[in-house]
């Protein structure tokens, strides 16, 4: 008698493997279906225009915890990590619809608060809340955010855009909310072991806002409009610098080389690794949730790019098929994807 087949636990595949895996044989029926897997959002053709689509879900225990995640702040940033999928398109945010599955530990108000952040977050970034679904769950709290931007079809950024020799930029800073959360774990853990002890979050402002009340890049999007900059490949940072270089590579078929030096990491976020005894250039590379806008752009944009205070040039497009981090003594170390959730 054959053997039955062990089955394969999820944490053997991983998040990208499983996603791989469940979407590798879909083939698109319509002809309005531009992109469908496998960018920050699907693209739809709308005539003159297309609409980009993207979802999201935050989960209770794995993407925040409620002891120190308000729910303001969550309903706030729950929107503007799809805000960042759409901005991640070279698209305007329009529309969300918001889905929540809630437990009976929760009291109306507290979903009230929740819903604060999300209307303030449409009023700040002119969106409209136009749907979405309410059901019971057994524990804990889940949303699930979709957005809906819109652009004119040549203007839509893939992952795939990446030409050989292309810059490599990335706006903001990066790291910072990594160890923002890293700062909160550890005060939750000494209250957890001793009630009196009142949680020590003085002098963390800019890594705790970087990790609580994340930003989208509205305005590095604005930016490229404004200057007319020629972007090849756009990408949200959403799970790490290092997993994302991998995703831009992989879509255009090329590699890249970067330059830990030239990567942006703000002095709190160094200060903070520091005293954590974490290297900040780790954070950076691997921590996750930063919602900063990485693109590549040609080498006639330099100027362009190196005058404007908000965006880094990090390193450059190869063809080597492989995504490289270069040492300050010269050494080559590939970078990999990983998950942010890791299963
Ligand atoms: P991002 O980090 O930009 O939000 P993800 O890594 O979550 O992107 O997803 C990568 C791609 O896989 C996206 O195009 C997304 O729509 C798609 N995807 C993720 N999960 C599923 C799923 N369960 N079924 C179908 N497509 C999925
Ligand atoms: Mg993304």
């Amino acid at each position: 008698m054959a053997k039955a087949k062990t089955p394969v636990s999820l944490s053997e595949l991983g998040e990208f493997g499983l996603i791989e895996k469940l979407t590798k044989d879909i083939s698109l029926k319509h002809k309005t279906s531009l992109k469908g897997v496998g960018d920050d959002a699907a693209v739809i053709d709308c005539g003159e225009t297309c609409r980009v689509i993207t979802t999201d879900m935050l989960t209770e225990g794995i993407h925040f915890n409620l002891m120190y995640v308000p729910l303001k702040h969550l309903g706030y940033k729950a929107v503007m990590v799809n805000l960042s999928d759409v901005y991640a398109m070279n698209a305007i945010p329009k529309q969300i619809t918001v889905s929540i599955s809630v437990s009976s530990k929760f009291s109306v108000e507290a979903i009230e608060e929740l819903y604060a952040g999300i209307h303030l977050a449409c009023e700040t970034y002119d969106v409209d809340l136009i749907g979405g679904d309410t059901v019971s769950s057994l524990t804990g709290l889940t949303i699930s955010v979709t957005a809906i931007g819109e652009a004119r079809k040549e203007d839509v950024k893939y992952r795939s855009g990446a030409q050989l020799n292309d810059l490599i930029c990335v706006s903001g800073d990066l790291g910072a909310a990594y160890l923002g959360l890293q700062i909160l774990e550890r005060e939750k853990d000494i209250y957890e072991k001793d009630n009196s002890i009142q949680p020590h979050l003085d002098g963390y402002d800019y890594i705790l806002e970087r990790q609580l009340k994340p930003e989208a890049r509205k305005d590095i999007i604005e930016w490229f409009k404004a200057e007319g900059i020629k972007v090849n490949a756009l990408i949200d940072i959403s799970d790490g610098l290092s997993s994302e270089l991998v995703h831009i590579c992989k879509a255009s078929d090329k590699g890249c080389q970067i330059y830990p030096e030239k990567i942006p990491i703000n002095q709190s976020a160094t200060d903070v690794a520091k005293e954590l005894e974490l290297e900040d250039l780790v954070a950076a590379l691997h921590g996750g949730e930063d919602y900063e806008l990485l693109f590549t752009v040609p080498i006639s944009e330099y100027d362009k790019v190196n005058n404007f205070d908000g965006v880094s040039i990090i390193g450059n497009i190869t063809d080597s098929g492989k995504a490289v981090l270069v040492t300050a003594e010269g050494e080559g170390v590939e970078l990999v994807a990983q998950g942010w959730d890791g299963f």
